[in-house]
């Protein structure tokens, strides 16, 4: 799988090291393992999705090009919206200083918790809730990354990113339409947004389940 990732341009040396180091197969139903190495988005129970390995990297390695991962060599204190099996928290805690991640589903956040196992490797909080509000008690935060998409980017996640930082989540692309990557990069002058390509990510919810 790494060596694909490779061939398909991702070129971060840390990001590829952590998709060598975290065994996708862990994360999902023994029936779908044989599956776990392939680059294909795989279903992990409540119509939710673990992402496409390629995806998940391509995200990560742009969110190792923010200002601050140049400078500091690694991703600061990230949060995540999203943790699904917790299979990305697994890879962003070889990252990152500190993991801050959000799932709404109760049955998703619980199996995310057995996945990474006690004690875990890094230093990863579970929150429980709506991830739309961000989390601020932790905030600012050097990286944050959505794995789900809205029509409408919460603007918490702007406040609480921190300057240097980089938010990246699928997004409406409003001169395209339809979902894109969006990056916003918090400097010393203010927000700057761009939107990459363009993916399909489960929807971003409100309130909890
Ligand atoms: N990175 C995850 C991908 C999970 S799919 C993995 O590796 O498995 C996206 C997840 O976002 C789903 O589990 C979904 O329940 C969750 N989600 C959607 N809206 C949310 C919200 N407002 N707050 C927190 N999680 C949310």
């Amino acid at each position: 799988m790494v060596e694909r990732l490779r061939a398909g341009g991702v070129s971060c040396e840390p990001v590829l090291q952590a998709f060598l180091a975290i065994e996708r197969h862990r994360f999902i139903d023994t029936a779908l393992a044989t599956q776990a190495y392939e680059d294909t988005s795989l279903p992990i129970g409540l119509q939710q999705t673990i992402s496409k390995p390629s995806v998940v990297a391509h995200m990560l390695a742009l969110l190792f090009d923010s200002d601050y991962a140049r400078g500091a060599g690694e991703l600061g204190r990230v949060l995540e919206i999203g943790t699904g099996c917790g299979y990305q928290t697994a890879l962003l805690a070889r990252l990152g200083r500190q993991v801050i991640s959000i799932e709404r589903l109760k049955p998703l956040h619980d199996k995310a918790r057995d996945n990474l196992g006690n004690p875990r490797a890094g230093d990863v909080r579970l929150v429980f809730g709506d991830g739309r509000l961000g989390h601020s008690p932790r905030a600012p935060y050097q990286s944050i990354i959505s794995a789900a998409g809205g029509d409408d980017l919460p603007a918490s996640w702007l406040d609480q990113l921190a300057e240097g930082g980089r938010l990246i989540a699928p997004s409406v692309d409003p001169v395209r339409g339809g979902q894109a990557l969006l990056v916003v990069d918090r400097t010393a002058q203010g927000l700057t947004r761009r939107w990459l390509d363009a993916v399909r990510f489960v929807p971003l919810k409100s309130g909890t389940q």
